[in-house]
């Protein structure tokens, strides 16, 4: 198979297959929710459809969502046929109808037609130097990512210093504000450091954790574990129809800051968190 066709099935199974990590976690919500609540008819809605989706080859949400490819390239794997590669997947994609043309020109307003447009799709574009090419595809929701925030601290409305406690309250304001907007349970990518810019890049990178995996860094771990728990017993639930669980976790990382700044930058993804990696046979 070529890499056009290679990047085609990519897009799909993103588009069509929720990975297994993030439905098992929606079933474990499903099981900790009240019997006859609005969380649970939310959660099991959720599940039906990311189940239809598979079994139908549907895309599991209409909104398709910026399209994001990781690439950690081979020494072989040249960039500009990469994208060439990757645009034609997209538009194919959405010809077929498992992407809805969801890429808008902002200056005029009007639809593209086939997601492609400037600045779509994103490519992070890494020199791996390994024999093998590896693509990661996210497609990140809107609403999801309307909810997004930087922080630079110290904040003092939040009382929130430039520490790991300074990090707490602004990530437990962040799931406060959003009350399950961005469609809830959510997973959390933060970054903390880095300039405003990298921030929000390293907090996107961060959402390509499987649930349940936890920072290697051992006080960040901790302080993952600690505000699941919290935002989980902040009450807002599935679509913020309340309930047990909001989050679905939360993933931390970190980029060294000038002594100037301290920047915490969460972005939100939503329960349909769509990414799915392959690795690239070059021919
Ligand atoms: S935020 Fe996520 S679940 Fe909500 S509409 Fe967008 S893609 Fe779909």
């Amino acid at each position: 198979m070529g890499m056009r066709e290679q990047l085609l099935s990519l897009v799909v199974k993103t588009s069509i297959d929720l990975p297994p990590d993030v439905e098992g976690a929606l079933e474990k919500a499903l099981s900790l929710s009240e019997k006859g609540s609005g969380e649970e008819a939310a959660l099991r809605t959720m599940l039906s459809n990311a189940a239809m989706a598979r079994e139908k080859r549907m895309p599991i949400c209409q909104d398709t969502g910026t399209l994001m490819f990781v690439v950690e390239a081979s020494s072989s794997l040249k960039r500009n046929e990469f994208q060439e590669a990757a645009e034609w997947a997209v538009a194919e994609a959405t010809r077929l109808g498992v992407l809805r043309q969801n890429c808008v020109n902002s200056l005029t307003g009007k639809n593209t037609g086939n997601n492609l447009g400037v600045g779509s799709p994103v490519v992070h574009w890494h020199e791996a130097g390994e024999a093998v090419s590896r693509v990661t595809l996210m497609l990140k929701g809107g609403g999801s990512e309307n909810m997004g925030i930087q922080y630079s601290l110290p904040d003092s409305t939040l009382g929130a210093g430039r520490n790991l406690e300074g990090v707490r309250r602004c990530i437990l304001d962040a799931v406060y504000r959003a009350q399950g907007q961005g469609c809830a349970p959510g997973i959390l990518g933060v970054c903390i450091g880095g300039d405003r810019a990298t921030g929000y890049v390293e907090s996107k990178l961060q959402l390509l954790r499987k649930i349940g995996e936890r920072s290697p860094e051992p006080e960040l771990a901790e302080l993952e574990e600690r505000l699941l728990k919290e935002a989980n017993s902040l009450g807002i639930g599935a679509m913020g129809f309340g309930g047990k669980t909001t989050l679905l976790d939360v993933f931390i990382g970190w980029r060294c800051r000038l002594p100037a700044s301290y920047f915490v930058s969460i972005s939100y993804m939503c329960w349909c968190c769509r990414r799915q990696t392959i690795e690239l046979t070059e021919n």
